[in-house]
């Protein structure tokens, strides 16, 4: 505001040193020719109503001419200094003429005549007009403009100037807030502004209640303005915010269905808020990627060591039941030898008996030899569960036991088909008793063709396998019944173990069999196969030469019964 009123004062002043530098180099003025300046100030005092007076004076001070009626005599003005020719432009103070009450200042410039010792050219302003332009600025009511010189004094005020005009304007403290208390004693907000056309400062005062009034208005639209931003920016932060919360929910809900199992889960929807989200989802979907894959490995890992911890399980329960078997055995051939003699004792005396004994008590001595037969019978198996060799060995094909014991088991109603596969060459043969063999593979095939009788009858599958595998023919009976259970699997070889009812099952054909390979120098045993039924098997050396002989490729026979 003090910078707009000054701009304007600076302005209106500059018409005096134009003026001034204009009339100096004058001839009239520079000749100090009283007759040529005076009309010429005439003339210029009636073009520019501020100036009061315009004046000429020679160095001593002796009017030359002057524009204001009967101001030309010989005493200098009051201006008027010695020491202003040929020096600078000067400003007088205040002065005030006592006839009229009008408040003048003086602007005196040198004039460098050639001719004489110079002289010096004053220009009056009127200051009353000058007030009545600064009381026409527009200014909150109550507000006031002043112009004070350097000593103070005050030149001009736009409010009550004729109280206070001339007098010191002693200015009362600041307080914190740039207020001040005016020389009429009102509180104003005072701003200042010092003019470069003259060396006065110009005031600007505004009482402090119009500062307040508007500052309010300017309190109220920053506020609501503020208020404004603030509420968009808050509208702004919760539309990302719930964006986010949105988009981080997805990420949790799939992070939950991965920590649930479900690694398929994929992450709906492709737009992310921000570019730090749509990285995140990126991420979060190699990272479930990963996890599958690592889930699949650990799964194959686990079905691995699974098989192989069956596998040794099964090797376990083979061997403690080799080892039972051995003591088993021991014991059953120990019993047999020593039973075998007693037994023989009393068939030879049922011989005799039979011959001279009446025909009442024939049916007696019958009894007793049928029950002797039958005794001697388990004697028989139980020593050969005892390892005791029958009769002597010879070069025998297995193939040919097996075809020997299908064409036994021919198919009966009821009876399942035997699927018999061959891969060994008819020329590599095992050293063993034909019949004992056969005793083995029969019993093997029996207990199959039993445990899938319960089956309908196209679904009963009962398959024989010779396999040539090295130094060893292995032969495998498998069936698709129930299997043997886990707490069995121990038991199978013992001699009298069986599932079936009296009358049915002995318990003494696998522990014969078991006898009859462990002559042979082979190994018997079984395992749970693919169909969940039971494949049991035994394995024999081949014969030295024949195991020199190459192999043929496998060929795969099949044989109805
Ligand atoms: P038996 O047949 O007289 O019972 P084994 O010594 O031949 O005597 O068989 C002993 C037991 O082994 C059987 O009672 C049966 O529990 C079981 N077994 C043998 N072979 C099979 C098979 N193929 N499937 C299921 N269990 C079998």
């Amino acid at each position: 505001m003090a910078r707009t009123a000054g701009a304007y004062l600076d302005e209106y002043l500059n018409n005096i040193p134009t003026l001034a530098s204009a009339l100096v180099v004058h001839p009239a003025v520079d000749g100090l020719d009283s007759g040529a300046a005076l009309p010429l100030f005439t003339s210029l005092k009636a073009q520019h109503p501020m100036l009061a007076a315009i004046t000429l004076v020679d160095s001593s001070g002796r009017v030359i001419a002057s524009a204001v009626p009967g101001a030309s005599d010989e005493h200098p003005p009051a201006w008027f200094r010695g020491a202003t020719v040929k020096e600078s432009p000067q400003v007088s103070g205040l002065v005030t003429d006592p006839a009229s009450g009008t408040s003048m200042v003086t602007f005196s410039y040198p004039v460098r005549s050639v001719r004489r010792d110079g002289g010096v050219l004053g220009l009056t302003i009127d200051m009353t007009r000058l007030q009545g332009m600064l009381a026409a600025v527009p200014l909150p009511s109550g507000s006031v403009i002043s112009v004070t010189d350097t000593n103070g004094v005050m030149l001009l005020r736009s409010i009550e100037p004729v109280r206070y005009v001339g007098r010191a304007a002693i200015p009362a403290p600041t307080t914190s807030l740039g207020y001040r208390e005016d020389v009429d004693g009102i509180e104003r907000f005072h701003e200042e502004f010092a003019l470069t056309r003259a060396p006065w400062t110009l005031t600007v005062g505004i009482p402090r209640d119009q500062v307040l009034e508007r500052l309010r208005g300017l309190w109220i639209r920053n506020v609501v303005v503020s208020g404004g931003a603030f509420l968009g920016l808050l509208l702004v932060a919760l539309w990302l915010a719930s964006t986010m919360a949105a988009h981080l929910d997805q990420l949790q809900r799939a992070a939950q269905r991965i920590a649930d199992g479900d690694l398929v889960a994929a992450l709906p929807g492709e737009t992310a808020a921000t570019k730090e989200l749509a990285d995140l989802r990126r991420t979060f979907g190699a990272m479930a990627q990963n996890l599958k894959q690592t889930r699949a490995t650990l799964d194959k890992q686990f079905d691995q060591e699974r098989s192989m911890n069956d596998a040794l399980q099964s090797l376990q329960r083979q061997v403690v039941r080799q080892e039972r078997l051995a003591a088993v055995g021991l014991l059953a051939s120990g019993l047999a030898h020593e039973l075998n003699n007693p037994l023989q004792a009393i068939v030879g005396v049922c011989q005799l008996l039979e011959r001279s004994a009446p025909s009442e008590v024939q049916p007696e001595i019958d009894v007793v030899k049928v029950q002797s037969a039958r005794a001697v019978a388990i004697i028989r198996s139980l020593s050969r569960f005892g390892n005791h060799h029958q009769s002597a060995p010879e070069l025998i094909h297995p193939a040919e036991v097996v075809d020997d014991v299908a064409r036994l088991r021919a198919p009966e109603p009821g009876r399942p088909a035997i699927a018999v596969k061959v891969s060994s060459k008819p020329g590599r043969r095992v050293s063993a008793n034909f019949a004992e063999l056969e005793q083995v593979v029969l019993n093997f095939v029996t207990n199959a063709q039993e445990a899938v009788a319960s089956l309908p009858e196209d679904d009963r599958r009962v398959e024989v396998c010779v396999t040539d595998v090295a130094r060893w023919i292995r032969v495998e009976v498998r069936d698709n019944g129930p299997g043997v259970s886990p707490d069995d699997e121990a038991k199978l070889f013992q001699p009298f173990f069986t599932t079936k009812s009296v009358g049915k099952g002995t318990g003494l054909g696998l522990s014969v069999s078991y006898g009859i390979i462990q002559s042979h120098g082979g190994a018997i045993g079984y395992v749970r196969n693919e169909w969940g039924g039971a494949t049991f098997f035994f394995e024999l050396p081949v014969v030295e030469s024949d195991a020199m002989m190459g192999h043929d490729d496998q060929a795969v026979l099949r044989r109805p019964l």
